[in-house]
């Protein structure tokens, strides 16, 4: 049995699923997203905390500079 890159082999029942499908088409297992997406999702996450935290600090400066300076 052969597997190309666009092909997985499904955890339960061996049988040949596409790769970064959520659901064997044969035994309707959940599969688990592959790692890469995994790292990127987790990429993804810290990209958006990391702005979320700009712009907390950005309305900060903001609010105390409208506060207290003018
Ligand atoms: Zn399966």
């Amino acid at each position: 049995m052969t597997v190309d890159t666009k092909t997985s082999l499904c955890p339960l029942c061996k049988e040949i699923v596409a790769v970064g499908a959520s659901r064997c088409k044969h035994c309707h297992a959940e599969i688990s997203a592959p790692k890469k997406k995994f790292i990127s999702d987790k990429l993804n996450n810290f990209k958006a905390g990391f702005y979320a935290g700009v712009l907390l600090t950005l309305i900060l400066v903001l609010f105390f500079y409208y506060k207290f300076i003018l």
